[in-house]
């Protein structure tokens, strides 16, 4: 699925430095949506029944520049929940809140090698959930999320995720009640990590909070929009609102880095080069710290749970953008030449 040859010929802009303009970035954007629209390997999640309702040929792709540059191509507009993408804000309003050293020791930062519902990964670490972004530490940070009750913390994370997004956003009721009729692994969760002093009150509680957090309707563009905001060291570039600091966007993105798409995380950063949160809708969003966020949605997954049109109209973007974090240099072609960019060929 990530396979660089699938990039090979792609002329890259420079990692470091500016995007290229608005209109350059425009047509990379459709280029990669037309590219592909195609392409139907993975299938769509059904283990909430809801989501095997989905039409699997949706496909949106949006890119949001710090600037505040917008650039929306197919379905961007189109509604779905943010499943687990939501455990990346709420990591970064639950590090605003306790801090740095608090949230490491509470939840960790490594990966755990394992898929997001592992039981096994809590089991052999002691009942360390190791990370934000599986679904045990997932459950461990929204219990650091403030509020009196599970109602003023729900609350919390609702006007949180849409200063990221800049606008309000909304539960989808259908998919939470559908979540919470099924949920019972994420249930064991809260009782794992409740026995294991890593998780206080009502462990069922905090699982519904988590469960309405994940159905909130989100589109691609929102998706953009609150990762530019991570990309923009905590500023809302569209809203102007500062939303976190500085350092919490930093330590989110780290996180992010080696864990956000479960165990292939390696795999996507090897290939990828930038933090990246996926869900099981089929979204995905990318952010390039001080250019932008680059977000995908359609719902048929690879075996990870990762949307596979999203990831591959992503490395496309990635490359074609030059936003790589790890290159420092322009792609060379095989004769050692330099790529010529796009608009030279
Ligand atoms: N709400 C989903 C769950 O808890 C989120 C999982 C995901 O998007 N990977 O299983």
């Amino acid at each position: 699925m990530l396979d660089p040859v699938a990039w090979q010929g792609v002329a890259q802009e420079v990692s470091t430095g500016a995007l290229p303009g608005w209109d350059r970035v425009e047509e990379i954007v459709r280029e990669a949506h037309l590219r592909y629209s195609s392409e139907r390997g993975g299938r769509v999640a059904d283990y909430i029944p809801i989501l095997a309702e989905a039409d699997p040929e949706l496909f949106g792709l949006a890119v949001i520049e710090v600037g505040g540059g917008l650039h929306d191509a197919g379905d961007a507009m189109h509604a779905f929940s943010i499943q687990s993408i939501s455990k990346m804000f709420v990591y970064a309003l639950a590090i605003q809140e306790h801090g740095h050293e608090r949230v490491r020791e509470i939840v960790g930062v490594n990966n755990t090698g394992l898929a997001f519902n592992s039981v096994v990964a809590l089991e052999l670490n002691d009942g360390h959930p190791m990370n934000p972004m599986v679904n045990a530490g997932a459950i461990a940070t929204t219990g650091l999320i403030p509020g009196a009750t599970p109602d003023e913390q729900w609350v919390c994370i609702r006007d949180g995720l849409s200063a990221f997004a800049g606008r309000p956003l909304a539960l989808d009721d259908v998919v939470y009640s559908s979540e919470a009729a099924t949920n019972d692994r994420n249930r064991a969760f809260g009782r794992l990590l409740r026995s294991y002093g890593r998780l206080d009150g009502d462990p069922d509680a905090v699982v519904d909070v988590y469960t309405r957090q994940c159905a909130l309707s989100v589109t691609a563009h929102d998706l953009a929009v609150m990762g530019a905001t991570l990309a923009d060291g905590g500023v809302n570039p569209v809203t102007g609102e500062r939303v976190v600091s500085e350092e919490v966007c930093r330590d989110t993105l780290a996180v992010v880095a080696s864990t956000g798409l479960y165990e292939r995380s390696g795999d996507w950063l090897f290939e990828i080069g930038l933090p990246a949160k996926s869900g099981v809708a089929g979204g995905i969003v990318a952010i390039a710290p001080g250019k932008g966020a680059v977000a995908g949605f359609s719902p048929r997954l690879d075996e990870a749970g990762n949307s596979v049109r999203s990831q591959m109209a992503i490395g496309y973007l990635s490359r074609a953008l030059g936003l790589n974090l790890f290159a420092s240099v322009p792609a060379r072609d095989a004769t050692g030449a330099l790529s010529a960019p796009l608009e030279e060929k």
